[in-house]
Parts: C-alpha cells; sequence; structure tokens
C-alpha cells in the first residue's frame, strides 16, 4: 500500500510537476485514516479521549449546559468532526444521560470520511439508535439547531508553507529527486498571498490553512442558519507566528514527513487567532480560545478526579496520572487549546 502511495504520488509530480504541500497532506492522510485505526499505545498516538473519559465527560457537561442555553430544543444536531474511535461520543452521550430530555433530542451526526474508522465508530456507539454519518459538514441538514464539535481534528486538515525572499513569495513543494521526494520552492498561488501577514521575518516559513477556513466558514453558514455553537480542541498557537509546524508521528515517535506517505499522521499545528478571525468576520460570536488545562479546570475537572479516586481507591493512580497528563502546562494543558464560537443566542458559554 504505501509504494502505492507513493507511486501514486512521484506520477503525479511527473505529470503536473511540484505539489504543494497541501495536496500532500490530503492524500497522504486520507490513506492513512483509511487503512487503520491509529490511536493507542498499540497505534502511532493517544488523544484526550483516550487517555481518560474525564475528558469527554467535562466536555457533555458543556454541551449539556449550552443546550440549556438555547432553550432545550425538542430537536438538535449533535456533530461531531473526526470522531476518531467514537470514545468522546460515548463519554458524551453517558454523561448526557443524566441531563433531562437531552439524549432524546439529540441527532448524533459523524463526519467522517475513513471506513475503518466508522466501523470501529458504529461499534462504540452501538447502544445508540440515533447516530448518523456524513462525509463532509455540508451533509448535516439544516432542520435544527447544532452543536459542533471536533478534538483533534483541525490539525489534521492541510496547511501550505511559503516563505518571502528577496525575489518575493514562494511556496513549499514536493518534488522528486530521483526516486525519492524532496521539499523544494516554487511559485506561489496568488489567491493565497492575501492570507499571509504584511510583517515577515525573510526566509522564515510562515503557514496558511486554506482548508481550515474553508471549514470553519461552512461552520459559520450551518450556524447562521439554524443557530448554535461550536467547541474545538487542539494543538496550535493564539499569536500567529513564523515556523514550519508540520510534522508526522508513526509509533509515538517523530518521523520524516517524506518517507512513505500515507504511513504516519501527517498533522500541522492550528493557528487559532486566524480561525478566530474568520469566524468573527462571518458574524459569529467569539467565546476565545484558551488553554486545555484551565479550561477541564474551570469545568471541574479536578472534583471529577477526586469521585472517580473515592469510588474506586485501586484506579488512584491511573486517574491522577490522567488527570496531569490532560491538564499540567507541561503535558497537554497548555499546548492544546479550546475554541468556540456561536450564533442565534446569547450564549454565557462555562470555562471560557
Ligand atoms: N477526535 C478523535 C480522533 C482525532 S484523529 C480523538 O480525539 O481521538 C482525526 C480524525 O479526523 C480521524 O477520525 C480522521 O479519520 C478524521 N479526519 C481527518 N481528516 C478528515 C476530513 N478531511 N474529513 C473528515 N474526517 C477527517
Amino acid at each position: 500500500m504505501t509504494r502505492t502511495l507513493a507511486d501514486a504520488i512521484a506520477a503525479q509530480i511527473r505529470a503536473h510537476g511540484p505539489m504543494d504541500i497541501g495536496a500532500f497532506m490530503a492524500q497522504a492522510g486520507a490513506h492513512y485514516y483509511a487503512t487503520r485505526d491509529p490511536f493507542g499505545a498499540q497505534g502511532d498516538f493517544t488523544t484526550a479521549p483516550e487517555v481518560s473519559q474525564m475528558f469527554g465527560e467535562m466536555i457533555g457537561a458543556w454541551l449539556a449546559d449550552i443546550w440549556a442555553q438555547m432553550g432545550r430544543p425538542a430537536r438538535f444536531s449533535l456533530v461531531e468532526c473526526g470522531p476518531g474511535r467514537g470514545t468522546l461520543m460515548a463519554d458524551i452521550l453517558r454523561v448526557a444521560r443524566r441531563v433531562d430530555g437531552f439524549l432524546e433530542a439529540a441527532q448524533v451526526r459523524l463526519i467522517e470520511m475513513s471506513p475503518v474508522l466508522r466501523e470501529k465508530q458504529h461499534e462504540t456507539l452501538r447502544a445508540y439508535d440515533f447516530i448518523h454519518w456524513h462525509e463532509s459538514l455540508e451533509g448535516v441538514p439544516a432542520d435544527a439547531p447544532v452543536l459542533i464539535l471536533g478534538n483533534e481534528f483541525l490539525d489534521a486538515l492541510p496547511v501550505r508553507q511559503f516563505r518571502r525572499g528577496a525575489e518575493g513569495w514562494q511556496e513549499r513543494v514536493v518534488c522528486l529527486d530521483g526516486e525519492s521526494f524532496r521539499f523544494d520552492f516554487g511559485p506561489p498561488e496568488d489567491a493565497l498571498l492575501p492570507l499571509l501577514p504584511a510583517h515577515t521575518v525573510s526566509q522564515e516559513i510562515y503557514e496558511v490553512s486554506p482548508a481550515r477556513l474553508d471549514f470553519i466558514r461552512a461552520c459559520g453558514r450551518l450556524l447562521k442558519s439554524v443557530g448554535g455553537a461550536a467547541l474545538f480542541v487542539d494543538y496550535g498557537y493564539t499569536k500567529r507566528a513564523a515556523g514550519d509546524t508540520v510534522q508526522a508521528v508513526r509509533g509515538h515517535r517523530y518521523a520524516d514527513i517524506l518517507d512513505a506517505p500515507g504511513e504516519s499522521d501527517l498533522t500541522a499545528h492550528v493557528d487559532f487567532a486566524s480561525l478566530a478571525q474568520s469566524a468573527e468576520s462571518d458574524g459569529m460570536v467569539l467565546f476565545g480560545t484558551v488553554a486545555q488545562g484551565a479550561f477541564l479546570r474551570a469545568l471541574g475537572i479536578e472534583q471529577r478526579a477526586r469521585a472517580l479516586c473515592d469510588g474506586a481507591p485501586a484506579r488512584r493512580t491511573d486517574v491522577m496520572t490522567a488527570l496531569h497528563r490532560l491538564t499540567a502546562p507541561q503535558e497537554m494543558g497548555d499546548l492544546f487549546k479550546v475554541t468556540g464560537f456561536g450564533y442565534g443566542h446569547d450564549f454565557t458559554p462555562a470555562g471560557f
């Protein structure tokens, strides 16, 4: 399979010339997720919902509160983008069961392109009969208010890279060197230049993500037509800066981005400032962008950890290790951020 994707990309480069990094990431990512379940100790990486049930419980409490603030609509879509194994949704639905009317009102809609992960999600969520799958957000019917959610979804959407030197802007591309791939620079796509910062350091790499901006715009369109809110958790930065953040991870280690495309997880840090700016210019009300640790603490994760320890003292070490991993600044607490926005209601969102 590896050879096949590498060969396919090489053939495209031979036919059409160097490939932008976004196109490379998109093809590698689609192949990667379509062919495996990459999560957990045996896989390539571990996400917050896979670390502990407490993560999904806090998100579930947040969603239930927002649903109450929307006046408890009798029907709404609970949309999760890139649900992985379905673990986060399972934890959300378990806590939401305690909230009167929430489960009866919810239509769960999972946006997932990978057939392997769809199958996994089906298994995890088999107790529920109100789960629907869609290829993209555009497939979600605009017939009820929506709550949109994503954990480590945005980082998987491709970025493009540019640098400015004496000759102006150039785009970083993938080209062929014999049988191997290597990076080079080529002419930029003019339509993307307005997305680049005005003040730059010469020869530094700057990233933009048209795919993420398109996705945030699609969220905005849906929210504007039916009302609701969106919440995204991911790693990234809140102040735009120079730097190449594209990374490949395989077996819990960094790997070479160009080596064996489709066999490692390719991601890039999320530029939260640009996404917030885009959402705001589409008329969304921003909730803000806060560190994951602060967000989870504000929602009561420490109290929840204590209750879990009291209920099962034998699990104390596991629970406290997970709490540390999710919230400590040197772990996921600071690098991961939570961002949200809403439309059509007077929200006072918890945690921001
Ligand atoms: N949210 C999960 C999984 C994160 S990994 C967790 O926290 O564990 C990224 C997820 O996004 C996977 O489910 C992957 O298949 C999905 N995905 C990546 N790019 C996508 C795209 N363009 N459209 C739909 N799903 C995508």
